[in-house]
């Protein structure tokens, strides 16, 4: 269907909508009737592919060989076994996908950009896959378009259609029909489609299509198959577990010759070299990067971050820098205008409003007090916010118009009444480059403003708001209060120090001007030969929390740096209310604009606060910082904050007041523009990291103790000190279940009063492989010593590889209690802040005690009942790898103090 080619009233009938939108009620109709307006997308990995995953990797198949193997020697209960264990291998393996899978498919559901829509005759805030054709949607600059709609109204709205059409300029959208009913998409200038962008301006169109039945959803075959690419974490453990299997399989080779050439039957060695090779592959790792990195996902989420980009949760816990935006992130963005300046006089509110006698309108202010009335009429009229007119003590809109709306109100000017008699006729939107916006009206009868500025010749007035540089940019001449003055010297003085006074107290100030337009003057020339008439100043108080949270990035070695489009002395007095170092002084956007290179990076590096900054000035911050080696979060909300987002190593979109184009760009979504939550998602970044470390180190211990209980065995008068069977069950249930467990370990408690860590820094530091030569060389020491001890005493097969294994066991449960934390001691951070793993310790053990003790499975092992004093003996040597990995950690604690 062509809707272009039909009047809007005509599209609205057809779809039997009207431009008050439709009743909740039969929208929910329509939805239940069309389905929800989403793309079909390929269903994740589906849960055939992850199995297969699973059954192809060649761990199975190294394990399917040992069985085959088995089968072959005619150890058919051995064979079985290993099948089992290649089942349960494959099952644990499965299910930690399908958790990362879910846990990450979660997430991405959770991104769903919402729209304002007109329903039941009021406008509300939705999720944009509830929309049904017949919707009226309203879009705002940096909207992402929700469905493919038919434009009703156009304020200037202009759409970024590139992803359709390929076109990169913004293309203007009108309401106007095209009766020649233009058929490529390019030229539908009153149709907007799902998926483009709203690059400028604003409008509401009525929805014609939804989901599959939009023009993106018929090429949305083409981005059906897109691939989850993987981390760069993910990536490099795939490259080390390669490397190590590799490794493994040298050592393989080794045991099978040692075991040759000491007199063993060739086929069970080669069975244990293989179950052996199948211990050392450390299979679980880049399924547990997965699994932290989305578990950590979900815990950031409770936290109100939600990450959109699984990589930046890496990046996160090494940030050394935070740029953030000053209005709404470290303030609350509720704002309040405080004081009035105009015409030489300073009035403070709400003082002012109370002095005024009350139930008199702005007509008598006008009378009385003309400059006054003059200032407030533009400050409600050049004003996009919405006055509840409920009565109730709100505006809706931007926080600063809304507070203009408020403090008119106070002062007898209702803004509903005002658009009525100067109704509004053309405007200049604001933006942060311009830092002002401009609206025109029809001027006519006997209104306030007629009575300050007299009878109109043209018509029209243009009223102006902006930062006051920038509207003094604009201006020719002054309101003197007696009158209209050229704007010389002294004026421009008085205005820049009133200003410069209201800044220092903290305030952000706006400037106002008009210009009685005289027929025929051209939009372009609209922001030109203003008046200027005064200001207003705003108080927007720091968020509570920010102050503590600044400081808790200080103690973790992270620089806040504070980013704004406000005046410098108001972005100072924030910045030291809040606790950011202003001592270095405060850079400007001119100057960040004349800087070059070098001499950005300088002052980069030196000052942390920023003023009178347009978004284009945020890349070259982001950029100059990276230049030093620092790894950057930035905050953004606006369309062109998108380069800067993207061109940090952790892009930050504001989830409240960000535009749809910021979230996209951002990698982390904050749900309540904190900046305090910016350093909690830090954290849980850093505690993601440590947990994955804890992971690696306890793995390859686990692993390396393997080896050395099989490879020093014989030496010592122990041919194949463990079985192949035992030597997977000690694979598959203690390396896997605990292990999994500290993926969930919660923060240690000087996570954040450590300095980042590196980003280029490898997992596998010198210092790690140095434990876990040493722990798992005591592993083996104790588990062989046992055995060697009751050989030599004359103890059965069967009875000593009893004591081995369990005591083997046992270490490494002991293992992975210490390496809990890197630092502090089990008993400081508590036995039971992980109940998963303290879980998964008991089961460990309590599978380990069936096995011995349970006739049937005690066969299958081949393994021998202890008697009581032997498992106490077992226990007790199991303590030894558990206090000597404690006993390192006291030391260093010693040595770091
Ligand atoms: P910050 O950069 O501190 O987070 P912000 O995001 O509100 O604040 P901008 O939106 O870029 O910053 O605003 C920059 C300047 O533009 C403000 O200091 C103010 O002087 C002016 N300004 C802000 N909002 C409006 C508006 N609605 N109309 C006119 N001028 C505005």
């Amino acid at each position: 269907m062509n809707w272009s080619a039909l009047e809007a009233a005509e599209v609205l009938a057809r779809l039997d909508s009207d431009p008050a939108g439709l009743s909740g009620q039969e929208a929910e109709r329509r939805r239940a009737e069309q389905g929800p307006n989403e793309l079909e997308r390929a269903a994740g990995p589906g849960l055939l592919r992850l199995l297969w995953a699973q059954l192809g990797s060649s761990l199975i198949a190294l394990l399917l060989v040992a069985a085959a193997l088995s089968l072959v020697l005619g150890e058919t209960a051995d064979a079985i076994a290993i099948l089992v264990i290649v089942i349960l291998n494959a099952a644990l393996g499965f299910s930690q996908d399908l958790r990362a899978e879910r846990a990450m498919a979660a997430l991405e559901r959770l991104a769903v950009p919402t729209v304002r829509v007109r329903r039941d005759g009021a406008v509300r805030e939705l999720a944009s896959t509830e929309l049904v054709p017949g919707d009226v949607v309203l879009l705002e600059e940096g909207a992402r378009v929700p469905a493919d709609a038919r434009v009703l109204q156009s304020v200037d709205l202009h759409a970024q259609e590139a992803a359709l059409t390929g076109e990169s300029e913004p293309v203007g959208k009108t309401a106007e029909v095209l009766p020649g009913g233009e058929e490529a998409l390019g030229d539908r200038r009153n149709c907007l489609f799902m998926g483009t962008i709203v690059a400028r301006g604003h409008g509401e169109a009525v929805v014609t299509e939804t989901g599959m039945g939009t023009e993106l959803g018929r090429i949305a075959g083409m981005l059906r198959d897109v691939k989850r690419e993987p981390t760069p974490l993910q990536r490099r453990l795939t490259v080390f577990g390669r490397r190590l299997a590799i490794g493994a399989i040298g050592l393989v080779a080794l045991v099978f010759a040692v075991g040759v050439v000491g007199g063993q039957d060739p086929e069970l060695v080669l069975l244990t070299a293989l179950s052996l090779a199948v211990a050392a592959v450390p299979e679980g790792l880049p399924a547990v990067a997965t699994l932290c990195l989305a578990l950590g996902g979900r815990r950031l989420l409770a936290r109100e971050a939600l990450i959109r980009k699984l990589p930046a949760v890496e990046s996160l816990g090494s940030v050394t820098v935070i740029c953030s935006d000053k209005t709404g992130t470290l303030t609350q963005n509720r704002m309040a205008v405080t004081v009035l300046d105009v015409a030489g006089d300073r009035l403070e509110l709400p003082d002012a409003a109370s002095a005024l006698p009350a139930g008199r309108g702005g007509l008598a202010l006008a009378e009385e007090q003309p400059s006054l009335a003059l200032l407030v009429a533009a400050a409600a009229l050049c004003n996009d916010a919405l006055l509840d007119e409920g009565g109730g003590d709100e505006a809706i809109g931007d926080p600063t118009e809304a507070a203009f709306v408020l403090a008119a109100r106070s002062l007898g000017f209702s803004k509903p009444e005002l658009e009525r008699r100067y109704p509004r006729v053309g405007e200049l939107a604001f933006d942060s480059e311009r830092k002002r916006m401009t609206t025109v009206h029809r001027l006519g009868g006997e209104g306030p403003l007629e009575a300050v500025l007299g009878p109109a010749a043209g018509g029209r007035i243009a009223l102006e708001k902006g930062g006051v540089e920038s509207v003094l940019d604009s201006c020719t001449a002054a309101w003197t209060g007696a009158g209209v003055e050229p704007l010389d010297d002294g004026l421009r003085e008085r205005i820049d120090e009133a200003h410069e006074e209201l800044a220092a107290a903290g305030l952000r100030v706006l400037g106002f001007a008009f210009r009685v337009l005289d027929d025929g003057v051209p939009d372009e020339e609209l922001e030109t030969e203003l008046v200027f008439v005064g200001m207003m100043g705003l108080m927007d108080p720091p968020r509570p929390e920010v102050r503590e949270a600044v400081e808790r990035c200080r103690a973790a070695g992270i620089r806040p740096v504070m980013i704004t489009g406000d005046h410098p002395l108001t972005a100072r007095v924030v910045a030291e209310r809040v606790g950011i170092d202003a001592s270095a002084g405060v850079a400007t956007g001119p100057e960040l604009a004349r800087a070059t290179d070098e001499e950005l990076d300088e002052l980069c590096e030196r000052v942390a606060v920023h003023a009178r900054v347009a978004p284009e000035h945020k890349l070259r911050i982001v950029e100059a910082l990276r230049r030093r080696g620092q790894v950057v979060a930035m905050t953004g909300d606006g369309v062109n904050d998108a380069p800067a987002l993207k061109k940090a190593d952790v892009g930050v979109a504001m989830g409240v007041t960000g535009t749809d184009v910021s979230k996209e760009a951002g990698d982390v979504v904050l749900l309540d523009d904190n900046f305090a939550t910016i350093v909690n998602a830090v954290e849980e970044g850093r505690v993601i990291h440590d947990n994955i470390a804890k992971f690696i180190r306890y793995t390859l211990t686990s692993n390396a103790g393997e080896i050395w209980v099989m490879l020093l065995g014989p030496f010592f008068g122990l041919p194949l000190a463990l079985l192949p069977l035992q030597v997977l069950w000690i694979n598959l249930v203690t390396d896997g279940l605990p292990g999994l467990a500290l993926a969930m370990e919660p923060a240690e408690k000087g996570v954040m009063s450590r300095p980042p860590r590196p980003m280029s820094e490898a997992f596998l530091t010198r210092g790690l492989l140095t434990q876990v030569l040493w722990v798992s060389l005591l592993m083996a020491a104790v588990s062989l010593g046992v055995g060697i001890f009751q050989a030599a005493a004359g103890a059965d097969e069967a009875h000593w590889r009893t004591l081995v294994f369990t005591v083997l066991t046992f270490s490494q449960l002991g293992n992975v209690l210490a390496m809990r934390s890197t630092r502090d001691s089990l008993f400081r951070i508590g036995l039971f802040s992980n109940p998963f793993l303290l879980g998964s310790v008991v089961l460990t053990v309590g599978l380990q005690l069936v096995l011995i003790y349970w006739p049937p499975l005690q066969q299958l092992f081949r393994l021998a009942p202890l008697p009581a004093a032997d498992l106490a003996l077992a226990c007790l040597l199991s303590t030894a790898v558990f206090a000597a990995v404690e006993l390192a950690k006291w030391r260093e604690r010693q040595i770091g103090t």
